[in-house]
């Protein structure tokens, strides 16, 4: 990707090296080293990682007003976002910064043209574990959106996993997975997570899966066509980024990462976040299609 010369976005905060979890580290949570993830908490990474899917998106329900036991769940002080263009700031902060501010271009255009308002998430970056309006949540359990507090959250060890252990490197892979939960957010201002999720609680379970699916779909679906009009708009794809892009699709899987599970088996029913082939497909229809429109109505 061609990032370099782009916008930072003012959205992100930064809350890595602790201190995102309120009362600190003695609290009852397991709080990986503040440098990353390692040894025993990689491994960690990778069960809970194919017991879940990548993204948590779906199990926000049961999070909240989960957490630590006897703690309640107490909105933060407003963190202060981090000043863009800080030259301190390592250069994968910078992307991902670069990368938000891309999605806020592209959606803010979108929402206007449908007569609209795009209000911008923030992202939040945090190491170990993490406070959100969803409650307490872990690296492992990769990154997600909060509805509640409309925010994504991603500890960036997560794309050193997706390179080294899911097969999927490369920058375009990582912006994949911002503009995958950027998606949620999306679905979240126009009411579609919230009927969604309402559905998924009058549901069985093999019903609320299948609209898990469909949710997730929609928001690889809505990740490639933000891919295309940043493109048109910035000309920001270099040769091999959409395959990179489709590798990473392909990569979380469920079948995909179900498969590369202890027992090796793949449990169709039990798909969240549907098959590699049909992120794949969803990906590749948002970035053929020449409005949001065509993700948000796809069957
Ligand atoms: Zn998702």
């Amino acid at each position: 990707m061609r990032m370099d010369n782009e916008r930072e976005s003012a959205n992100v905060e930064d809350r890595r090296g602790g201190g995102g979890l309120g009362g600190g580290r003695g609290g009852g949570i397991s709080i990986g080293g503040a440098g990353g993830i390692g040894g025993l908490g990689l491994v960690a990474v990778i069960v809970i990682s194919l017991l879940m899917g990548v993204d948590p998106g779906v199990i926000l329900g049961q999070l909240e007003g989960g957490g630590m036991p006897g703690s309640s769940y107490q909105e933060e002080p407003q963190q202060q976002a981090r000043a863009p263009g800080d030259p301190a700031t390592d250069p994968s902060v910078r992307f991902v910064s670069r990368v938000l501010a891309s999605t806020e271009d592209v959606w803010t255009a979108e929402f206007r043209r449908a007569g609209r308002q795009y209000v911008a998430p923030r992202l939040v970056l945090f190491s170990g574990g993490v406070q959100s309006g969803c409650g307490v949540a872990q690296s492992a359990m990769g990154p997600f959106y909060c509805p509640n507090d409309q925010r994504v959250y991603l500890d960036l060890s997560f794309f050193r996993e997706m390179s080294q252990r899911l097969g999927a490197p490369g920058d375009f892979a990582q912006a994949y997975v911002v503009a995958h939960e950027i998606g949620h957010h999306v679905q979240n201002q126009l009411g579609i997570l919230s009927r969604n999720q309402q559905a998924q609680r009058q549901s069985s379970q093999r019903d609320a899966n299948v609209i898990s699916v469909r949710t997730e779909l929609m928001a690889d679906c809505l990740a490639g066509f933000w891919a295309r009009r940043a493109n048109e708009m910035r000309n920001i794809l270099e040769d091999g980024d959409i395959e990179e892009g489709m590798a990473a699709a392909a990569a979380v899987g469920d079948d995909r990462l179900q498969s590369r599970g202890g027992r090796g088996q793949v449990v169709p029913e039990s798909f969240t976040h549907g098959s590699s082939a049909q992120r794949v497909q969803a990906f590749k229809t948002g970035m053929a299609a020449q409005d949001a429109g065509a993700c948000i109505n796809r069957r």
